[in-house]
């Protein structure tokens, strides 16, 4: 059962077993933000119902990036419920799998010898992590229709774990997917920090993005893998980037 972390009166951070989403909502229903893998869709669906909430009251998922533990259960949403899916424009073309831009298990395996790469390996293949399936209908998120939805979220071009990746500021909240965690099965070092290189598209990129979301007025992040973090996000940033430049 994935936990459920209340952040302000309108954004809740769900943390399943290797990924989190976001929950945004108002009056007119909820918005998510990521969708975790495919086989996390049971426990959407009951961070969905913690909240009063139906699969038909999801008005739209935002996708920070197309990584299958992050639009696993967005492809059942938009096939079964017609939910509308976003993403960045640059983004638009991995989500609906015209090309995949994803590490497979074996090139993590080969690159991070732990013991924990392998259980880590196991749960991505059980939660569907091997599914190539994309969402036809994903489009890009015009700032009309995001003014529109729960939290009026503000999206922030964050190029470089993929090549469209976007956060998304809302409610005051930094939802920044995997352009800045605070933790992974994989890790051990807890606190703000970037993926191995590996998992991302370009590293350079990811360090550069940094940058933009240094700039952000906020001081609680809400990030795609690892616990909420509060503090000025110019710390974690720079906290993030030392690291990464270190490793
Ligand atoms: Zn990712």
């Amino acid at each position: 059962m994935a936990e459920l972390v209340q952040v302000t009166d309108k954004v809740h951070l769900a943390q399943g077993h290797a990924v989190n989403w976001v929950l945004v909502t108002d009056e007119s229903g909820v918005m998510l933000i990521d969708a975790g893998y495919p086989g996390d869709r049971a426990e959407v669906l009951a961070s969905l119902r913690q909240l009063g909430h139906q699969p038909a009251d999801v008005r739209a998922i935002l996708l920070t990036h197309a990584h299958i533990d992050h639009l696993g259960s967005a492809i059942w949403f938009a096939s079964e419920h017609g939910t509308p899916v976003y993403c960045h424009a640059e983004e638009v073309g991995h989500a609906k799998r015209e090309y995949l831009e994803q590490a497979s298990i074996l090139d993590v395996a080969l690159r991070i010898w732990r013991p924990r790469w392998a259980v880590w390996g196991a749960h991505v293949v059980r939660s569907g992590g091997l599914i190539r399936d994309g969402i036809p209908t994903a489009q890009p998120l015009t700032n009309e229709t995001a003014a529109g939805l729960p939290g009026h979220p503000m999206p922030v071009f964050t190029p470089g774990h993929t090549g469209g990746h976007c956060s998304y500021l809302v409610d005051g909240v930094l939802a920044s997917g995997d352009a800045l965690i605070t933790g992974h099965p994989l890790l051990r070092h807890r606190g703000p920090q970037l993926l191995p290189e590996v998992f991302s598209h370009s590293q350079q990129n990811c360090i550069r993005s940094l940058s933009a979301l240094a700039l952000l007025e906020t001081e609680i992040l809400a990030p795609g893998h690892g616990d909420l973090w509060r503090g000025r996000i110019r710390e974690a940033t720079e906290a993030a980037a030392s690291l990464a430049i270190g490793r």
